[in-house]
């Protein structure tokens, strides 16, 4: 046994140490050896290696030891030195050359799962009752902001709550109410030509299907799918000049025509995801990534945006740029979902209110007051 357990020693060694742990290890030894701790062993193992290899393997240890101090040290020194220019920003995320179909897909949807948790609450910010109410706001909203149709459409309604009242309307009172919304005389054509048209072809009720609703005076295919996404629960792409901007940023298409952008788009996402896709990518567009000045630096989903720089990149500048909620202000809707509120929305107040926006927790001043047309198309 004794000898079994000297066996490594001798292997390891050369022809003369094996000769030397011959002579040094008698039988009667072994014995005591066989007794004894592995300490003892380990000692005559010691006792048995010659002078030359213990320097030779102490040299070797030492310079083991010194490459991997120098190379601890390298690999800290490199860690420090990556932390110290650790780059603030985020770098920009350029899709390859000649992405493939596949790819562009993935990277579409991960933009959008992105956005359902930046805006859990997206919704259509025109505030309606029913689809006659939506059709009506949506004409409306062109060249303003929804905030301003929101803060018209009461009196409107109020006043006009049918399409055979609307239908049968003076003008001129019409166009009275619609002043605020700018191009007034051109909206009361429009929405009295479709209040008619529906009166008169449609039994005074909106069309739930996109071949009647666009021969409405004035509805296009952009109207047409926000009422039937939102007024009838039907998916529906709403290429606005936000959607058309935000899908080229992030080279979705490189389309230009918005019925080329809504095929190209729909081909990216299921029809399920249609209406709230455009929900989450208008509310990034009126937030955050907006035509002049995008807030890049304060952009959630700057690491997926082949854009990345287009706008301010400096966090502290971007935060500035942040609209509606995003930057403490009150959001479009006098009466939005109570997903909105729920999540801290504050809603609009109704038009000609004085009462400023409360102070902004990125920017800790006040808000715009909230009637101000300075918030720019939204
Ligand atoms: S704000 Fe900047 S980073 Fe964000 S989506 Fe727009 S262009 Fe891209």
């Amino acid at each position: 046994m004794a000898a079994k357990k000297a066996t490594p020693a001798k292997k390891s060694a050369s022809g003369k140490k094996t000769t030397a742990v011959k002579k040094a290890t008698p039988v009667r030894k072994a014995a005591a050896v066989k007794k004894s701790v592995p300490v003892k062993k380990s000692a005559v193992a010691k006792k048995a290696t010659p002078v030359k290899k213990t320097l030779a393997v102490k040299k070797t240890l030492a310079v083991k030891k010194s490459a991997a101090v120098k190379k601890s040290a390298a690999v800290k020194k490199s860690a420090v030195v990556k932390k110290a220019v650790a780059p603030e920003r985020v770098a920009p995320a350029r899709p390859p050359r000649n992405e493939s179909h596949t790819a562009l897909v993935r990277r579409a949807r991960r933009i959008d799962r992105e956005l359902a948790e930046v805006y859990p609450y997206a919704h259509p910010e025109l505030d309606f009752e029913n689809p006659f109410q939506l059709v009506v706001a949506t004409v409306l909203s062109a060249q303003t902001t929804d905030l301003r149709v929101n803060q018209t459409t009461p009196a409107l309604f109020a006043k006009y709550p049918t399409p055979e009242d609307l239908a049968a309307a003076n003008p001129e009172e019409v166009e009275e109410i619609l002043r605020p919304t700018g191009f007034f005389r051109a909206k009361t054509k429009s929405v009295m030509g479709l209040s008619k048209a529906l009166r008169d072809d449609f039994g005074g009720e909106v069309p739930g299907r996109l071949e009647d609703l666009v021969k409405l005076p004035g509805v296009g295919r952009k109207t047409a799918f926000v009422v039937l996404g939102n007024a009838f629960g039907r998916p529906g792409i709403t290429v606005d000049t936000h959607f058309q901007r935000l899908v080229r940023r992030w080279e979705w298409t490189a389309e230009k025509e918005p019925d080329k952008i809504e095929r190209a788009i729909g081909e990216l996402f299921p029809k399920t995801d249609w209406t709230m896709l455009s929900h989450h990518v208008i509310f990034h567009g009126r937030r955050i990534c907006h035509a002049r000045k995008p807030a890049c630096g304060a952009c959630p989903i700057a690491p997926l945006c082949p854009a990345y720089g287009e706008g301010e990149t400096d966090p502290e500048k971007a935060k500035k740029l942040l609209k509606y909620e995003k930057g403490g202000f009150p959001g479009q809707r006098l009466n939005p979902p109570q997903s909105y509120l729920d999540a801290g929305g504050i809603p609009a107040p109704p038009l000609g209110a004085t009462t400023a926006a409360p102070a902004s927790p990125s920017t800790g001043t006040a808000g715009p007051a909230t009637d101000s047309p300075s918030r720019g198309t939204g």
